[in-house]
């Protein structure tokens, strides 16, 4: 019915009850009562296929309405809300691998996710490799049991982009699950579902819960892909609190301005950078100098407010954390996407094992808050003598 507006009307709309009140009341349950024993029966019939109240694990008006927005902000079939990010990532993987399959996870991975395979995969018999973050190896890559092509796009610390398109393709042709962490992108400056991905994984902690104050993960898939997700989901008993639930559906109403804002003040902020002696380069794949930029310009519609600096050559790690220290804006710590800027090390040559790091100026990670650019020039201004020794 509201296929005739555009996205961010959508997205307003999305997940909200039909008349009455604006937003959808916080049902905080555990229990469903039925009306009889043939209500009850029928349900837990039903409820496999089709979304029904039938137990607050299970759903209930507070996470069927964020999963109908999250479907709509996505393009997907269904949705499933998880209480991390990183719970949604092991959610996925376990759920369409088993013993003896293989997974292609991407090298621009988020960190935790290469410990998760490394002590949680090998256990469960499933074996994983690493590719390129561009996916120019991915072809040469593929085993017979590779059943699963685990992306980042754009790749976490420096923003590599890869071809996705292209990917889903090669993924159909040797029978894989296509998955995508779409955290940078948050469904509405990338969307992997309409690039021909099976799978789109988010960590709503970021952009879309928006305040540092909350923290989730999501999953949308297309049709082929629900059950095994759905099955998996219940398995694991994984599901979120309705005040969470909440917070994040609120957040999502104001995303595309607070995106918007984000952009715009880390533009301005790079444009400044990039006139410094320090810098290197500005990594961000909205800048016509990043290698990923041409697939950005095709694939994505904005960009967000991270970028990363690489420091120029003979300024080390250490007057990088000197420079942090010095910060009085800039907070340092995990996680992005609140209103709040943030920044936080890279340390590149441990952060790939496949892509070539070495050579390359010290990086630092940068997300650009709301708060008035201009003060947070002034900030990398006054921060920057302390790369000095
Ligand atoms: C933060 C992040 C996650 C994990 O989210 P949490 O909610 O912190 O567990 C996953 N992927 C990416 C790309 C992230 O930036």
């Amino acid at each position: 019915m509201d296929e005739q507006y555009k996205p961010g009307t959508r997205l307003l709309r999305a997940g909200r009850p039909h008349r009455g009140w604006v937003n959808t009341p916080v049902t905080r349950a555990s229990t469903f009562i039925y009306e009889n024993v043939q209500q009850w029966r029928d349900t837990r019939a039903r409820r496999e296929k089709e979304r029904l109240l039938s137990y607050g694990a299970r759903g209930t008006d507070s996470t069927h309405a964020l999963e109908d927005a999250l479907v709509e902000l996505e393009g997907g079939y269904r949705a499933k809300a998880y209480p991390t990010g990183q719970a949604a990532i092991a959610v996925v993987l376990l759920a369409y691998l088993k013993s003896g399959d293989h997974v292609l996870i991407t090298d621009a991975v988020y960190e935790p996710v290469r410990r998760f395979c490394a002590e949680q995969l090998s256990r469960w018999g499933i074996a994983f490799s690493y590719y390129q973050p561009d996916g120019s190896d991915l072809a040469d890559q593929i085993r017979p049991n590779t059943r699963m092509i685990y992306a980042e796009c754009p790749g976490s610390l420096v923003y590599e982009m890869m071809d996705l398109p292209a990917v889903a393709d090669l993924a159909r042709r040797h029978d894989c699950w296509l998955a995508v962490d779409n955290t940078w992108g948050s469904g509405l400056l990338y969307r992997p579902l309409a690039l021909g991905a099976d799978i789109s994984v988010c960590a709503a902690t970021k952009y879309l819960g928006g305040h540092a104050d909350v923290m989730m993960g999501t999953v949308v898939t297309n049709e082929r892909a629900w059950a095994p997700l759905e099955r998996a989901t219940v398995d694991m008993g994984q599901t979120v609190g309705a005040d969470d639930a909440y917070l994040v559906l609120r957040g999502l109403r104001s995303m595309p301005a607070r995106l918007a804002m984000h952009e715009r003040h880390a533009l301005r902020v790079a444009e400044w950078l990039q006139s410094r002696p320090e810098v290197a380069r500005v990594l961000c794949p909205a800048l016509p100098d990043h290698p990923g930029h041409a697939l950005w310009e095709r694939d994505c519609t904005g960009t967000n407010g991270l970028l990363s600096i690489e420091f120029a050559r003979g300024i080390q790690d250490a007057d990088v954390e000197r420079m942090i220290d010095a910060f009085r804006l800039f907070g340092l710590g995990a996680s992005w996407g609140g209103f709040e800027s943030l920044c936080v090390p890279a340390y590149m040559t441990r952060a790939r094992t496949v892509a070539d790091w070495s050579g390359r100026g010290a990086v630092l990670r940068l997300h650009i808050g709301l708060e008035d650019p201009e003060d947070l020039i002034a900030d990398l201004d006054q921060a920057m003598a302390a790369l000095k020794r």
